[in-house]
């Protein structure tokens, strides 16, 4: 299932999650529009739901309320199986830790996920293409930890690229990283995607990585209630 088009949408989020001491509101947010090709960087502070709002723009989790589409399809209406198989094809992402398979050499990491989103095995040679594209192609034999760590996160990159997705998802991809290594992972996903015409939406701190999105959008802090009387409240944030 390809989607017609690559723009996200997102209306009347709301995220809540029920735990022994009440309801913890994890995200509300009205509207969200990224146009199909566009890049932006999502900012704000620790706990305003950042990684909850990529979690449903990805598929990997439904919201409370609200509505999630992705060029023509509705994921957040899309059943469990459906939802996997249309993230598996179309969607690619970067966490802040790179998760490498340890076991599995560059080359076998990348064509893993190539592997998982085609359901057939690498036969045009498109894993080396992209790993010499990227400047990564002396390193294909290595284990993840035999790179440092600014490489990892840049095979992390060619792996959430390589099956050509609609989206790019990351999360804090530098967060780790001095500034240097940073700007290049930076490059080398602003330039896939631009490559391939996809979709990026990115959560950073930093604000130097966020200018190089094509637009900054501010998430304010979720209001937190609970119904137990001890609940953490945040005046000053809501
Ligand atoms: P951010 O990525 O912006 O730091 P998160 O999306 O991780 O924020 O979390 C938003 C809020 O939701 C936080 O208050 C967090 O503690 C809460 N939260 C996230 N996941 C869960 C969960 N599974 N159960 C309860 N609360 C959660
Ligand atoms: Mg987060």
């Amino acid at each position: 299932m390809k989607p017609a088009g690559n723009s996200v949408t997102a209306r009347d989020l709301v995220v809540e999650y029920p735990t022994p001491r009440g309801t913890v509101h994890a995200l509300s947010l009205d509207r969200l529009e990224v146009d199909g090709g566009e890049s932006v960087a999502i900012m704000g502070p620790s706990g305003c739901g950042k990684s909850t709002l990529l979690g449903l723009l990805a598929g990997l989790a439904r919201p409370t309320t609200g509505t999630v589409t992705i060029g023509a399809t509705v994921i957040s209406s899309l059943q469990e199986k459906a939802r996997i198989r249309f993230r598996r094809q179309n969607m690619g992402m970067v966490y802040q830790a790179d998760n490498l398979l340890p076991h599995l050499s560059v080359e076998e990491n990348v064509g893993l996920q190539l592997g998982i989103a085609r359901r057939a095995a690498d036969a045009d040679g498109e894993v080396e293409a992209l790993l010499q594209r990227l400047g990564l192609a002396a390193l294909r034999t290595r284990l993840p930890d035999q790179l440092s760590g600014g490489q990892r996160q840049r095979v992390a990159v060619a792996r959430a690229v390589i099956h050509r997705p609609a989206v790019i998802l990351a999360d804090e991809p530098t967060g780790s990283l001095d500034p240097a290594n940073a700007e290049r992972v930076i490059d080398t996903m602003i330039d896939s995607q631009r490559a391939i015409g996809a979709t990026l939406v990115l959560v950073t701190h930093d604000p130097s990585i966020a200018r190089r999105a094509d637009r900054i959008i501010e998430l304010e802090r979720a209001i937190l209630t609970a119904a137990a009387p001890d609940a953490v409240a945040v005046p000053d944030a809501v």
